[in-house]
């Protein structure tokens, strides 16, 4: 837990730990996130900020896991693409400090993305678009055949083929890229017209093993 509401995460990847610890950055154990507040921010940290002002999840790297499953559409085979953590860093509920966290976790119901990452996971069937049925506007698989939206509600809470519960096989069938840069969002805000509900954004990257046939 970091007491601090105002925090700016920095993509620091480099082993010359004194030096920016000597320039006002901090670094969470737990999280493995570099960052410093506002009036600790000076001209030499500049250079490791996000052009992003508002944010509620934060990771040190992340992996862009491209897996695939049958479209519910049209039932082809279409490529979907989920970012998944080992470690971050959550806003707690309240809006008041953070939450460290160290658990295999897929995020999901991502509202925005700054340029960097956005470059990074670069896939053209995974892009921002909004929810017929939940409204919800966030980076949203399409099928890559039909164009059908696949949306994450599905994708990771309730439909076991995909990420949710995901197999050891499917996984080693899949394509993983670890982006070792910085990750920072905002994830799971309510749709417009229902701005108090509560939206899952984050859920455990669990690998099972395949039943015996
Ligand atoms: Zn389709």
């Amino acid at each position: 837990m970091i007491d601090v509401t105002n925090i700016i995460p920095l993509d620091i990847h480099t082993d010359d730990v004194t030096d920016v610890a000597c320039q006002g950055a901090h670094y969470d154990k737990v999280s493995g996130i570099w960052y410093t507040e506002p009036h600790e921010l000076n001209g030499a940290l500049r250079e490791y900020v996000y052009d992003t002002n508002s944010f509620n999840i934060v990771a040190p790297y992340y992996l862009v896991i491209t897996s695939k499953m049958h479209c519910w559409s049209c039932h082809q085979i279409t490529r979907i693409h989920g970012v998944m953590f080992t470690r971050f860093m959550k806003k707690n509920q309240d809006g008041q400090g953070w939450q460290s966290v160290r658990r295999n976790s897929f995020l999901f119901h991502i509202n925005s993305l700054p340029e960097e990452i956005k470059r990074n996971i670069k896939a053209s069937n995974y892009y921002l678009d909004k929810s017929k049925t939940t409204g919800l506007r966030y980076w949203m698989n399409h099928c890559e055949i039909c164009g059908e939206r696949l949306g994450d509600y599905e994708l990771f809470c309730v439909e076991n083929d995909a990420f949710r519960l995901m197999t050891i096989e499917k996984l080693l069938r899949a394509n993983i890229r670890k982006v070792n840069k910085l990750f920072v969002s905002t994830a799971g805000n309510p749709a417009e017209h229902t701005k108090t509900d509560i939206v899952r954004y984050l859920c455990d990257a669990r690998f099972v093993m395949n039943a015996p046939a």
